[in-house]
């Protein structure tokens, strides 16, 4: 898969919407602000492709981008607005489970958390559907260019002493789309997990 060809193809807001289930897709998922969008753009080498909302808890859709006929990459609602309602809370739980859950063409799971306070409860949450899914997940700890290296390192340490249990095939990175860090190594995974 080529991701500079990354272009939108469809907004869903449940399964029932989403494009046919075919060929092989990866997912995007990680609190609102962890840098979804620019991790997005990064990987993708374009400035707009996701776009950042404004607005908390308006876009409870999920976003597919088509790299060519067979592979797609899709942006998952954000999550962790403190102010939303319990029922768009609630609304969000559903189309998160049933979504990684139901999904045949879903080949993994990108989390992405900030790496100066990774590991929050809802990304608990995430991970636990992910694994309960048997999604190999590509868990990236972004905004690295935040720490300095020591920091970094001793974050992947403590990140990895904590996720002991991780699906076949899933992977840590530090991460930082200002300063190009982690981009070829996610790139690949991605394409591993789009192409087998
Ligand atoms: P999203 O809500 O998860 O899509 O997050 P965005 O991609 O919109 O990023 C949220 C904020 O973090 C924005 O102000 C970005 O400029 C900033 N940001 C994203 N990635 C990085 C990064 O790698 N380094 C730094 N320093 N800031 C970043």
């Amino acid at each position: 898969p080529v991701f500079q060809r990354a272009h939108f193809l469809s907004a869903a807001s449940g399964l029932d919407h989403a494009p046919p289930d075919t060929g092989a897709e990866v997912a995007f998922a990680g609190r609102s602000n962890a840098g979804k969008s620019s991790a997005l753009n990064a990987l993708c080498h374009q400035n707009r492709l996701a776009r950042t909302s404004k607005t908390p808890g308006r876009t409870q859709q999920l976003i597919f981008f088509q790299l060519d006929d067979e592979h797609r990459l899709v942006d998952l609602p954000g999550y962790g607005f403190a102010k939303v309602s319990v029922a768009i809370k609630t609304g969000w739980q559903q189309l998160m489970a049933n979504y990684l859950a139901e999904r045949q063409s879903l080949h993994g799971l990108v989390v992405l958390m900030d790496i100066r306070h990774p590991l929050t409860d809802i990304d608990r949450q995430m991970l636990a559907w992910g694994q309960d899914a048997a999604l190999p997940l590509l868990v990236l700890l972004t905004k690295a260019d935040k720490l300095k290296r020591g920091a970094v390192d001793r974050t992947l340490h403590q990140v990895r002493r904590e996720l002991t249990e991780l699906p076949p095939g899933s992977q840590l990175l530090a991460f930082s789309a200002t300063k190009a860090l982690g981009i070829e190594s996610s790139q690949a995974w991605i394409s591993e997990q789009l192409t087998r």
